[in-house]
C-alpha cells in the first residue's frame, strides 16, 4: 500500500491509497469541493481516495504579529 497526499487547487486535500497488488482501472479524481479534476491515472493498480481536509475546515492563515 502506497499512501500519498494530493491537494486540489482549491485547497482540499485527499489521501490516496494505492494498492501494490490489486489491479485497477484508469480513472480520475474529481474534487468534491470544486469539481476540478485533481488527478488522472491510467494505472494498473487500484486506488482509493479519501478527503482529509476541506478549505472551510482548515485553519485560516494567520499573519504573524508585528515585532515589538
Ligand atoms: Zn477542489
Amino acid at each position: 500500500m502506497i499512501l500519498s497526499d494530493v491537494e486540489c487547487e482549491c485547497g482540499t486535500i485527499y489521501r490516496c491509497a494505492e494498492s501494490e497488488t490489486l489491479s485497477g482501472e484508469p480513472g480520475r479524481l474529481a474534487c468534491a469541493n470544486c469539481g476540478r479534476i485533481v488527478e488522472q491515472w491510467d494505472a494498473a493498480h487500484r486506488r482509493v481516495y479519501r478527503c482529509v481536509l476541506t478549505p472551510d475546515r482548515s485553519y485560516p492563515v494567520v499573519a504573524p504579529p508585528p515585532a515589538p
